[in-house]
């Protein structure tokens, strides 16, 4: 309710529903959905819904949150049909700034895995 809304964020957006996505998980903190572009034969990000620009801005406030959504990650990695570790797992991916290859400015976490190879990485 007081999640803060970046109208002109497409992650924004998928968050809303008002942009169709593939949805993979959601709580009232977190949303999951796969890429729309992947590298990998898995491939889905998970991001809070309230509109964090990126890891550059993240403070104290939000280590719980930040600690749900990497407790969260393995678990759905497994559910979209990664492979146990250690012979499977997983990638997990925070590109941040420019010079860290962000493109959308939510913040955001790849999972990534599957059996190789794979299309990037
Ligand atoms: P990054 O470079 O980490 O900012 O990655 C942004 C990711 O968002 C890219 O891997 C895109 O393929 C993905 N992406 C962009 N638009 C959408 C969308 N509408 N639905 C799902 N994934 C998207
Ligand atoms: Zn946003």
């Amino acid at each position: 309710m007081n999640t803060p809304h970046d109208p002109n964020c497409i992650f924004c957006k998928i968050i809303a529903g008002q942009i169709p996505s593939k949805k993979v998980y959601e709580d009232d903190e977190l949303f999951a959905f796969h890429d729309i572009a992947p590298w990998a034969p898995v491939h889905f990000m998970i991001v809070p819904k309230a509109h964090i620009p990126s890891m550059a801005h993240v403070g104290t406030e939000h280590e719980a949150l930040l600690g749900r959504l990497m407790v969260l990650a393995p678990k759905l990695a497994m559910e979209q049909g990664c492979r146990p570790y250690p012979e499977g797992g997983f990638r997990i991916v925070t590109n941040t700034g420019a010079e860290g290859g962000q493109e959308v400015h939510h913040l955001h976490v790849h999972v990534m895995g599957g059996p190789r190879p794979w299309l990037r990485g």
